[in-house]
């Protein structure tokens, strides 16, 4: 459904949108310090105890109410203005960084430019808030703090504790070599498959041992003949953490770890039983037990929100953004959290197009000459005006208000029908005999 075409007229003025330009242009200094700030105290996921009591004090200084930390997360801070009535729309913050820079590989860096997002985030709910004073209007601006996307997902647990409850409309953009609202993300979640036989001397007795080693092997080899069975957009791929002691020995224990994605987060569900299948069968063939271990977090693909995206793309274009659509919004995806967030809560999220000022992409060594640029710090300026005048033709237009509270009502069935809270935050163990039966199950 085409939820722009829906929009049946715009009621944002130019002269809104010049004003709200001023108070963006008026905090800009701020903004920019922040992206420096963060940018130079890079931590890791849930690590970010430096950048995260920055960020909540830079937000009181600004004159929003601070809630920090929020909802028991140690590194994640709301900031908030506004009315108790009325549409809140909240963009979301990110600020953590990577590890493994620097000469000898040992230092953190900003590297997928979280730090632009904590700016550009937060100059877009300045400039609203400070236009408000000036010109009313009904609603709640949240500047969200959104630790560790790199490592453990926490905005799904800001969603399991009801940080989106309240909220009708959230934004992001992000750094990349285009400017689109087409690129997606794939849903993912990661398996540990501990194959579990018999030791003996390889040599000497091996027909006493049962082979752990094997069965990853056949197991590895199962997943790679599966992939011709598959869908499109989906992506396996994996490692070997524990592989024997010594070649001299049966191996008694084998540890692979996968990572499963695709680009529908139902589908992923269905691959992952079919690789589970594949260590069963290895067990069944080798004599192996099995223990899987699946990981807390399933992130999802991204449901952009399309009457968000259409707002944001044409004042991205009004302040002179080229759009990029892509015709496969898969064919470079990884995964983020910001998928899960579109399932919780009507989303709008978007590259911010680097690829003029340098061809390094995100997580690139070379990225970190990008991340705080002047080139990256006049884009903080051109997102944060962008999406803040979408979010301001959503504060005075009651249509769009009624469209995306259809769209918050319809997530909210969809996730009661779909079950989807459970399977973000879950551990789930499942142990199998050698004749590939479940034994176990704890969760
Ligand atoms: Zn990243
Ligand atoms: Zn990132």
């Amino acid at each position: 459904m085409n939820q722009k075409k829906l929009l049946t007229h715009q009621v944002l003025q130019e002269a809104d949108k010049k004003l709200l330009f001023e108070k963006e242009d008026q905090i800009a200094a701020q903004a920019d310090a922040i992206s420096t700030t963060v940018f130079r105290h890079p931590e890791l996921g849930n690590e970010e105890r430096f950048t995260s009591k920055f960020l909540a004090e830079e937000a009181a200084k600004a004159g929003f109410k601070v809630t920090f930390p929020y909802l028991g997360i140690p590194t994640s801070f709301r900031a908030e203005s506004g009315d108790d009535d009325g549409p809140a729309i909240a963009f979301l913050a990110e600020y953590d960084a990577l590890p493994g820079y620097g000469p000898g590989r040992n230092q953190n860096g900003h590297a997928c430019g979280h730090n632009w997002i904590a700016a550009s985030t937060f100059a877009a709910s300045a400039a609203l808030k400070e236009y408000k004073k000036e010109k009313n209007f009904r609603g709640r601006i949240v500047w969200l703090g959104c630790p560790a996307e790199e490592t453990t997902s926490e905005k799904i647990t800001l969603i399991n504790r009801g940080a989106f409850r309240d909220i009708d409309a959230a934004f992001q953009m992000h750094l990349g070599q285009e400017t689109t609202t087409t690129r997606n993300e794939l849903a993912m979640t990661i398996l540990w498959f501990t194959f579990l036989g018999k030791a003996s001397h390889a040599s000497g007795a091996p027909f006493r041992g049962i082979n752990a080693l094997d069965a990853l092997n056949l197991t590895y080899q199962g997943i790679g003949l599966l992939r011709q069975q598959l869908k499109e957009h989906v992506r396996i791929h994996s490692t070997v953490r524990e592989g024997g002691a010594a070649p001299n020995i049966i191996p008694d224990r084998t540890v692979l770890e996968v990572y499963v994605r695709s680009a529908d987060k139902n589908y992923l569900e269905e691959v992952i039983r079919k690789v589970v299948n594949c260590a069963r069968g290895a067990c069944l063939m080798t004599g192996c037990r099995l223990e899987i271990r699946r990981d807390k977090y399933t992130t999802f693909d991204i449901n952009q929100n399309r009457l968000l995206s259409g707002l944001l793309e044409e004042n991205l274009q009004a302040l002179g953004e080229k759009i990029s659509v892509f015709q496969d919004p898969y064919a470079t995806a990884g995964s983020s959290d910001i998928g899960n967030t579109s399932y919780a809560v009507p989303l709008c999220y978007a590259y911010m197009g680097t690829g003029e000022y340098s061809d390094a992409k995100t997580h690139d060594a070379a990225f970190l000459s990008v991340a705080d640029s002047d080139f990256a710090h006049a884009k903080i300026h051109v997102a944060a005006k962008a999406m803040a005048a979408a979010a301001l033709e959503v504060f005075r237009n009651s249509q769009a208000q009624a469209l995306l509270r259809q769209v918050r009502q319809q997530l909210i069935e969809d996730e009661k029908a779909n079950g989807n809270a459970n399977r973000a935050g879950t551990v789930l163990t499942v142990s199998y005999d050698a004749e590939g039966n479940e034994t176990g199950r704890n969760q």
